[in-house]
């Protein structure tokens, strides 16, 4: 109940919630208290106790046990009549949307804190039971050492008790008929009180009695105990079970010989229902009744404790696809009535099979098959679910769709964990849903491996960068005609700490994935302006630095200014910086992308299309960009290492994309020139540059600097680059 902007002041409105609610309460629980207290008083009281539960539930540390004392303070007060407890619940649970707290906090805490609620009160009323049934036991033995006679003497004074109590007191010989007996007891029975008279003691067995149980009467009878006292379950005279906490005392004649035994019995079957109910309510889930996290784990922890070698088990991890689009269209209720028909669907599938499924929240069910018999089951047991939740759901007079993706474990149960198994179901969920939804995965341990591999480079990135573990390596792109440099092109790796230099086809992906790109890309883009200012200083006739741009810097608003920074900042002339960008960061993109494009342009740098070839290859669109160079990707030249293997067709191809590039006035790189013949393929081609291992593999800067000039025939003189360099510096 959070209030409305220029609504009434919370602090003024909470005591009144708070003060109405205890009203509510005051009126439920009326009477009910064996204190009668009067009713501003009632009122004051269990509105300090909602204060208590209202702290509490806001609490930065939340503190459930401030429920139990709350329970116990309403037994202090005497509010012991077996219909406060559930009269009160009720009140509490409708009370939850009205108090001050934030939605979350109400749903998860208010239901913790309610139940420790009942927890305390049951608690605090046993005890104060047997606090009563041992005062009753007292005063019948002190009446007895006060009298001559122990029950003729003491008469008086146990009728008193007797009519009074409101537990059930009766009296029996050593053989085990009646008495004599209370009101209380009686109606504990149901039968009149002349007809249990008429009853012997033994005559109340009960079939869930445990043998201590008579062990422990027979040793009392006979005069070696005193007292015990056991949770016993009767018979009543209508046939049902109560349940009681009995405490049974020998009374002994003067000489110390066994006489009477007094039976005090106190009715528990409400409260033993409640702690029933809030049992099942800790291991299940409100909405579908299935069990919940909590059950569902301790039932996986089970199996594995109890399996024997060999055992294999199952797990089906299941989540619906788009629930939170149901959520959001057609509201809460909607889905969480979706959510019930769609446990019933899995519920029938799964309990029909005798497997054990349960809800982990929100839209995720888990099906637990123990003792499975092979990753064939698990996948027949996915396919009939996905079958049965296909059908669509007909809520609030639509029809919705529902699928929903399944991520498959099956294996032995040795060599792995409760924690493991669901964590590697819930991987292989994740699996499913990438791989389009509406399907299962089966667990695979490379993949696995991969993902966690994955997850753990992801996640040292950011670190990386901070510690400047990236660096960059270059590889020259050469001029086909006169073979002098065209431009460099920079690629980043990463020195990993402990697993040595990892290639950008490893991460950049994952920057890309997490947004790191763009400070990653940022950081590139400098260190290769400075390289490249140090290898050809300011010359826009120079060969240029080419630095690749992941689709989401070209996104990325501070782009330009990033650019600018860095040839700002090195020193290096526009026209010496070449930028790498696929087809794909740029066909069908928005406006805003291609007017990056043309400010980039604008400032006179080289814009290239990398990896040409691999994407939409469709030069008549690339025409109105305002791009320079296109790099054919590397397949081109694949299959074409040898003269002999030159097939006809795809060196057409290449030649037509050579001259058809020329015509719109861009240069060619060839990409993955790896032998001589394609040098001369090329160059047959037109084609401009060419880069590739046979031309120079990507080196470090130093080493690019300094290779050796000598180099075998047919291979470019790459050594002379720094000659080169020295050449096209100034001055
Ligand atoms: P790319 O831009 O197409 O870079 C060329 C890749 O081909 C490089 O791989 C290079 O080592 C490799 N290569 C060079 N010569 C040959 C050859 O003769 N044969 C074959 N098969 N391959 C050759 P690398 O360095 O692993 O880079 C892979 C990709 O990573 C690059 O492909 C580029 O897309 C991306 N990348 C590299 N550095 C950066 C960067 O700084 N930013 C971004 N966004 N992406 C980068
Ligand atoms: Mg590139
Ligand atoms: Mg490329």
């Amino acid at each position: 109940m959070k209030p409305t902007p220029g609504g009434p002041d919370p602090a003024q409105t909470q005591p009144d919630v708070l003060t109405a609610v205890a009203r509510t309460w005051a009126d439920a629980v009326a009477g009910t208290s064996y204190v009668p207290l009067p009713r501003a008083e009632v009122e004051a009281l269990l509105r300090a106790l909602l204060g208590r539960l209202q702290a509490t539930l806001v609490a930065d540390r939340f503190r459930p046990e401030e429920g139990c004392a709350v329970g116990a303070a309403l037994v202090d007060a005497h509010f012991t009549d077996a219909r406060t407890l559930s009269h009160s619940l009720t009140v509490l649970w409708e009370a939850a949307a009205r108090l001050d707290a934030p939605r979350s906090q109400v749903g998860a805490r208010w239901h913790v804190l309610v139940g420790a609620l009942a927890e305390g009160y049951a608690r605090a009323s046993q005890e104060r039971a047997l606090r009563e049934q041992d005062e009753i036991v007292t005063a019948a033995l002190t009446a007895r050492y006060q009298a001559e006679q122990a029950l003729q003497m003491s008469e008086a004074r146990l009728r008193a008790v007797f009519a009074g109590a409101r537990v059930g007191i009766g009296i029996g010989d050593l053989d085990g008929r009646i008495i004599d007996l209370n009101p209380a007891l009686a109606a504990i029975f149901g039968y009149p009180t002349e007809e249990l008279r008429r009853r012997r003691v033994q005559d109340f067995m009960h079939p869930t009695d445990s043998e201590p149980v008579w062990r422990l009467y027979d040793d009392l009878i006979r005069g070696d105990r005193d007292h015990f006292r056991v949770e016993k379950q009767f018979f009543r005279a209508n046939g049902d079970s109560v349940w009681t906490h009995l405490s049974v005392s020998l009374l002994r004649d003067e000489a110390g010989r066994p006489q009477y035994q007094l039976a005090v019995v106190h009715d528990v079957t409400e409260l033993q229902q409640l702690q029933t109910q809030l049992r099942y309510e800790a291991h299940h889930d409100p909405l579908t009744g299935l069990p919940n996290r909590t059950l569902f784990l301790a039932q996986l922890d089970s199996i594995f404790a109890s399996a024997e070698a060999g055992t294999r088990v199952g797990l089906c991890f299941l989540d619906l696809d788009g629930f939170k689009a149901v959520n959001d269209t057609l509201g809460h209720e909607v889905g969480d009535q979706l959510l019930v028909k769609v446990a019933r669907r899995i519920d029938d599938v799964v309990t029909a099979a005798g497997h054990l499924v349960g809800r982990l929240g929100g839209d995720e069910f888990v099906v637990l098959v123990p003792g499975s018999t092979g990753r064939g089951q698990l996948v027949e047991l996915a396919d009939r679910m996905l079958a049965v939740l296909a059908a669509p759901v007909h809520l609030a007079g639509r029809e919705i769709a529902v699928s929903a993706s399944i991520g498959i474990v099956e294996r032995p149960v040795e060599g792995i964990d409760p924690a493991e198994l669901l964590r590697a179901a819930d991987m292989t969920l994740y699996w499913a849903k990438a791989d389009g939804k509406n399907r299962w995965a089966v667990f695979e341990p490379d993949r696995d491996a991969r993902d966690i591999n994955r997850y753990a480079l992801s996640s040292a990135l950011p670190a990386a960068l901070d510690q400047e573990q990236f660096v960059l390596h270059y590889q020259p792109l050469m001029k086909i005609a006169d073979r002098s440099l065209h431009g460099v092109e920079a690629l980043v790796r990463w020195r990993h700490p402990t697993l040595g230099l990892i290639g950008p086809d490893e991460f950049v992906g994952l920057a890309e994935e997490s947004g790191l790109i763009v400070p990653l890309g940022r950081w590139v883009l400098q260190a290769a302006c400075r390289q490249a200012y140090e290898w050809f200083g300011t010359c826009p006739g120079s060969p240029f630095i080419s630095v690749n741009l992941a689709a989401q810097q070209l996104r990325e608003p501070g782009l330009v200014e990033d650019i600018r920074n860095a040839l700002v900042s090195s020193g290096l002339h526009p026209q010496q910086l070449q930028l790498e960008i696929t087809e794909s960061a740029i066909v069908g993109t928005d406006h805003s992308t291609r007017s990056t494009l043309r400010r980039l342009s604008d400032m006179d740098l080289r814009i290239a299309i990398d990896d040409f070839g691999t994407g939409y290859s469709n030069l008549a669109y690339l025409r109105h960009l305002p791009i320079d160079e296109i790099k054919l990707d590397g397949f081109f030249l694949r299959g074409v290492r040898a003269t002999e293997d030159i097939d006809p067709v795809d060196e057409q191809i290449v030649a037509s994309l050579v001259s058809l590039a020329h015509v719109l006035g861009l240069t060619v790189t060839a990409e993955g020139v790896e032998t001589a013949a394609q040098v001369s393929l090329l160059a047959a081609m037109g084609c401009d540059a060419g880069q590739g291992t046979h031309l120079g593999p990507p080196a470090d800067a130093v080493e690019m600097a300094f290779r050796p000039p000598a180099r075998p025939v047919g291979v470019l003189p790459i050594g002379e680059l720094p000659v080169q360099f020295g050449q096209v510096r100034p001055g």
